[in-house]
């Protein structure tokens, strides 16, 4: 498949985009690096519109929710306090 001249531009297209952020401050779709960068998800920014039909966000719920099964499974109980 031929990208024709500048692919790896600034912003993904609509088809690679898995979300779009509504933030004055970086408008547009959103790619998975894009997203990193701008640390929409850290930041918890409100404008993000995700895309929740994309398999990368399948994958993160997955990840946190086996994340979080682990966590139980193990249970700290050998919590020593650090002075
Ligand atoms: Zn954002």
């Amino acid at each position: 498949m031929q990208k024709n001249g500048k692919f790896m531009g600034k912003q993904p297209k609509k088809d690679n985009a898995i979300a779009y952020c509504h933030s004055k401050q970086h408008q547009g779709f959103m790619s998975e690096n894009i997203i990193k960068a701008h640390g929409c998800l850290r930041k918890n920014c409100p404008y993000l519109e995700k895309y929740e039909n994309m398999q990368y966000w399948k994958d993160r719920a997955k990840k946190k929710a086996d994340k979080k099964a682990r966590k139980n499974s193990d249970s700290p109980k050998m919590t020593t306090s650090v002075a």
